[in-house]
Parts: C-alpha cells; structure tokens; sequence
C-alpha cells in the first residue's frame, strides 16, 4: 500500500490534477477547465491536515470530484455522508470507477445504507412459514426471492428492481435496529448487515447516508456501540440537510405502531412454541395491544404535528394512561425474559421491549428529562399512528460534543448555504465557530444570457396581489397559463402549498394543450420519468420536488414558482426554536426564518439550469421580492439572471 503524501504533498498532488492542464484535462473528453474546482478541492486537501470546512459549490463547479479526489489522494479513512441513496449510488458508480481506473486502483469504497435496506434473514426465515405470507408475497414472488437469495451476496434491495417502494412485504422480512437480534441471533454469521459492517471495516472510503451517520452517532452517544468503523474524517455533502437530520437522532421517539409491530413479532415467534407457553405469551402480549389501541384513542383525529404540553395540561388521564401502557410493557418484558431458556431470541424481543419502555416514560416525562428545557415534546397524528417525540432544540452543542472533537476533519458542501453571501447562519445552526474557514463558489453557468427572472409587475393603478390575498391563486392562475403557452409546456411549477397546487391544476389542465402532471397521481420516480419523456409536459408539484430533481435539456425549459417558502411555523420544532431565539434576543424572523425561506428558494430555482448548455425562464410570482424590505435578501442570494417584470419580455425570450 502507498504511504500516505505528507499534507503540503497532497495539495501538490490534487492541483497537479485539476489545473488547467492537469489529469483531469487528459482524461476527459471536451474537458473544461473550472477554476472554482480547483479553489475547491484544493481548500479541501488542505482542510484534511486538520479542520473544517464550509464550501457553497453551486451547480456545474463539479464538487463531487473536487472532493472525493483529495479524499483518496489522503490515504485517510474517510466517510462521504450524502442525503439521499441516489447520490450514494450514483458517486459509487460514476465517480468511484473513474478514480479506481485513473488515480487510484487501490482504492476501496463501499457505499453503506440503512439497515432497512438490507434483507434481514431471521426475519425471512419467520415470516416464509407464517400462515400470512401468501397474503403478502402472492404467486411467484417467494421463488424470486428465493432465486435472488442463492446468488446474492449483499441482500440489497437495489437488487430487486420490481420491488415497490413501499413494500409492505419488505417491511416484513427487513429489520430495524430495535428488531435485530443481533450477536443473539441464530442467523448472524450468514447475516448480510454483519458481512456488511465487516467489509466497512476493511475498506478505506465509505458512502453513507445523513440518516446513516446520525443513527451511528447517537448510538455512540448513548454507549451503546456503533453501526460504522471509525473514521478519520467526515465529507458532509449536501449539507443543508444537516440539522433537520441530525435533530431526528438526538432525540427519541416512540410510535403506537412500532408497540403494535413488538406485539406482532412476539406472537410470531410464539407460534413456534408448545401451546401452553404460547398461551402465556399471548397473555401478556394481547393486553399491550389493547392498551396501545386505548392510548392512541385518547389523540384527537386532526392530523398534523402539535406540542405535547398542551395536549398533557388538557387531559388529567395522561398520566394514567402512560402508566397503563408502561405496566404492560414491563409485564411483557419479564414474561419475554423469563422465556430466554427457549432461545436467544426471546433476549432479544425483551430488550426490545424494556427500550420501548424507557422511550415512553423518558418521552412522557413521568422522568425528569435532563436538561428537559433542551427538548421539545410533541405528537404527529397521522392516519393510523401516533408518534410520540422529544426533539433537541439546537443541535449546535451535541455537535461540539459527540462529533467535532471525535473527527480529524469535517467538511461541509452544498449547492445552497450562503444567504445573501453569508454564511452565519449555517455555522450557527451547526454550532461551527464564525471563523470557519468558508468557500462560496458561484455557479459557472451563463444565467446573464440564457436565463430571465420573470415577477409580476406591481403599481398603484395596476396592483398585483399578495399571496395572502384570496384572489392571488385566480391571477397566478392566468400569469402561469400565459407563461406556459409562451414557454411550450416543459415546465416545472412548485408551490409552496397542496393547497394552491390542487386550486389551480383544473384551469391548466383545461387550458393547456400539454400533458399536465400533478404530484401524487403517480410515484415520484415513474412521473419524473414521464415528465422528461414528454418534452412538452408540464409538472405541478410541491416540498420534496423543490430539490434533488436533475433533469436537464429542453423538457425543463422554465421553473415557476407561486410565491417565496416560508414556513407556516405550526411544526413544533420550528416554533421552539423561534420561540429559544426570541428569548435569548435575538430577531427570529431575520436570523432564522427568512435564512430558510431564502435556502429553499434558491433549491427550487437551481431546478432549472442543470449544464451549461440548459437555458430557460424562472418565474416567481411573489410581488414581495419587490414590495418588502427583506426583498432585497432575496434577490441578491438568486442567480444573476436578468429581471423583467412584463410578461410581453417573457414570449420573446422564448420566440427567440
Ligand atoms: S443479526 Fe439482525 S439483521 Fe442479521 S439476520 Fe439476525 S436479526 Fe436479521
């Protein structure tokens, strides 16, 4: 193995490949040079030495190079953390052949994923014999699954192209952390996650995701070991997801499904016992689910996310009710561990059910929460569930403690983290120091002459209205029918609510002589898919098409906007940390609402021009850019593209 470069060696080494006539220039076909790659990867191999690292890289820099090169060039044992598995799999099988064939044929990576998506084979094994299984994996669907499992050796569920996303059947024969056995488990030394944590151990670069790195940390946390090896340095990209993340796994959570999934595994594994031992199983595990039922009944019907508080002060049974529940968690978990003397997995199943235990009574607050003001309890009522949880509200100083002084070093990118050419407002939310070192590199493309930002004009004898007036979806509805038609279709329009979305989609669809699409009428994938095979297609969608959409060309011509995302601050995090900034002095709407309304206007807009030869319109019908104060803010963190306000400037850039 070559040893590895001393520091100044490793800047040396990564100019040497993306200067103008570096390897990268030999290696790539129409290779063009980026200046902005360059400045990157080299601030990159010389955070490695020691530090950290912020950089903005916006479309078309080429960040995924610029630093993953220095990465492998450090020799380090080194994590990527993305957030999302298509950016996982898509740097293995892109940028990591490329740099085993060209820089490194040494080089080991591996890209890690949640367990869920691995097939658990305890589960398998349980679940192929229980009388319900036909009921889940009808017809041929089990000899597939038995065919795939004589030949593969990951147990990846990538493997299964014809498995839905929401498999209910995957749901079943996958594990979670709670649900896996672990070294008790009769299957571990043929288990895949087992085979999976041993070759991350041998491997030098790891692909993970944020879910991934954060379930790994909290676990550290807790002492109660680790799902990744340790590493020397961390390369966070698509970072502005960091905190949303990382707030999930320093807290806890507990829903009235996953009792209900500790009742159903049970039985299951108590039909394999002798009908007595069954039996006494059985009594101790219906009256859980019983009282799960009872609990979650005590929730009003109205779905959404609300503060616990409020709802504990206005119901005096709360504490009887969390009592009864707990009750029955701790009978089961003695029954459970009285039965370990049939097999480990009833170990297994007891501690499953004590930490559920502990979850609820931490959650509830019948104990004292250390540093309870940290937290914030709250309640999601969705259709069948309730999930109980206690979130941090700043994640700033778990940061401080459980991974700054645990790495070498941490970098930091993303297409959007500056606002309005600052980066105070990312280094506090991560609780990074203010004199990080920090890198923001503007896109290379050309917005000045292939690109135009459309907002409605705004006068006292013509007024446009703002988009808390009632008649806003009626006009937005005849400027996006206007646009469309000059634009031939080929766009993408994002709304900030279903509300607006699911008013205005009848006229378009009315009106336009395109295929219009709507989010919802199909999985996201298959109308993605569409969307770019029918070029002159338009596509209404709202929140997680705002990002992560990459289709470039002619099909994805203009990007509208109905009006500037701010959050309707009901979540419950969302207010508790408002409310934290408020009372420590400081403006929440400036430091921290409008700093996240900017960040997710700049992802929408960066839908448009994904290479350089795209071009096309970006329309953002919010007359506020203009009207307001904070306007400005806006305006100064979007893409240099020129402004009009006549939509008579928007049929002739496309006519030309
Ligand atoms: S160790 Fe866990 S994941 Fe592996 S087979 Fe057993 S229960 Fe499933």
């Amino acid at each position: 193995m070559n040893p590895r470069p001393a520091m100044k060696n490793l800047l040396k080494q990564t100019q040497s490949i993306f200067k103008p006539d570096g390897l990268l220039s030999t290696l790539i076909e129409a290779y063009e040079f980026r200046s902005g790659q360059l400045e990157m990867a080299s601030a990159v191999a010389q955070t490695l030495a020691g530090g950290k690292l912020v950089v903005e890289a916006e479309t078309g820099i080429g960040k995924t190079l610029a630093y993953l090169i220095p990465a492998v060039l450090s020799r380090q044992k080194i994590i990527i953390s993305t957030n999302t598995l298509n950016l996982q799999e898509q740097i293995l099988s892109d940028a990591i052949p490329f740099i085993q064939q060209n820089i490194d044929p040494q080089l080991s990576a591996l890209c890690v994923k949640g367990r869920q998506n691995y097939l658990c084979l305890y589960r398998w094994q349980q679940f192929a014999v229980h009388p319900q299984f036909e009921m889940f994996a009808p017809g041929k669907t089990r000899k597939k699954i038995e065919r795939w499992l004589e030949s593969t050796t990951t147990g990846d569920r990538a493997e299964l192209p014809w498995l839905e996303d929401d498999s209910a059947l995957w749901r079943e024969i996958s594990t979670t952390a709670s649900q896996c056995l672990g070294s008790k488990c009769p299957n571990d030394k043929s288990c895949f996650i087992t085979e999976l944590r041993k070759k991350a151990a041998a491997t030098r670069l790891l692909i993970v995701n944020h879910h991934l790195f954060f379930s790994d940390l909290a676990l550290r946390r807790e002492g109660h070991g680790e799902v990744l090896p340790r590493y020397e340095s961390v390369i966070f990209d698509e970072a502005h997801h960091l905190e949303n993340v990382a707030t999930n796994f320093f807290g806890s959570s507990l829903s009235h499904f996953q009792l209900l999934e500790l009742v159903k595994d049970v039985k299951l594994s108590a039909a394999m016992l002798p009908e007595d031992k069954k039996e006494q199983v059985f009594q101790v595990a219906d009256p859980l689910h019983l009282r799960s039922e009872h609990f979650t009944a005590m929730f009003p019907a109205q779905i959404g996310k609300f503060p616990l508080q409020g709802f504990i002060d206005e119901h005096p049974e709360w504490e009887e009710q969390i009592q009864a529940v707990s009750d029955r968690l701790s009978s089961l978990t003695s029954t459970l561990s009285r039965m370990a003397i049939e097999g480990e997995v009833w170990q297994g199943l007891a501690n499953r059910c004590e930490d559920l235990q502990s979850r609820l009574i931490a959650i509830a607050g019948l104990l004292e929460i250390p540093q309870e003001e940290k937290y914030i309890r709250w309640y999601d009522r969705r259709e069948k569930n309730i999930v109980l949880t206690a979130s941090p509200i700043d994640i700033a100083a778990e940061l401080n403690t459980v991974l700054y002084p645990e790495v070498r070093s941490a970098v930091f990118t993303s297409g959007t983290l500056t606002v309005g050419d600052n980066f105070t407002y990312f280094l506090n939310r991560l609780g990074l120091d203010q004199d990080t070192e920090t890198l923001s590199l503007a896109s290379p493309f050309d917005y000045k002459n292939r690109t135009m930002l459309y907002v409605p004009a705004h006068t006292p004898q013509n007024p446009f209205p703002q988009p808390d007036r009632k008649e806003f979806p009626t006009e937005i509805q005849f400027i996006m029918n206007r646009i469309l038609l000059a634009s031939g279709g080929r766009a993408l329009v994002l709304f900030t609510s279903f509300y607006n979305m699911r008013k205005i989609y009848p006229f378009l669809v009315e009106n336009l002589p395109y295929p219009v699409f709507i989010q919802g009428e199909a999985p996201r994938n298959k109308l993605l898919q569409s969307f770019q095979q029918q070029t002159n297609s338009v596509l209404l969608a709202v929140a997680s098409f705002w990002e992560g959409i990459n289709v470039p060309g002619e099909s994805l011509s203009c990007v509208i906007i109905d009006k500037l995302p701010f959050e309707v601050p009901s979540d419950p995090v969302i207010m508790a940390r408002i409310n934290k900034i408020r009372e420590e002095g400081g403006n929440p709407f400036m430091d921290f609402q409008l700093p996240r309304a900017i960040l997710a206007l700049r992802q929408g807009v960066g839908r448009l021009m994904r290479t350089s030869t795209d071009k096309g319109l970006l329309a953002i019908l919010d007359i506020r850019l203009f009207t307001k104060q904070y306007g400005h803010l806006f305006l100064r963190s979007l893409p240099p593209s020129p402004i009009t306000r006549e939509l008579k400037d928007v049929e002739s850039f496309f006519e030309n």
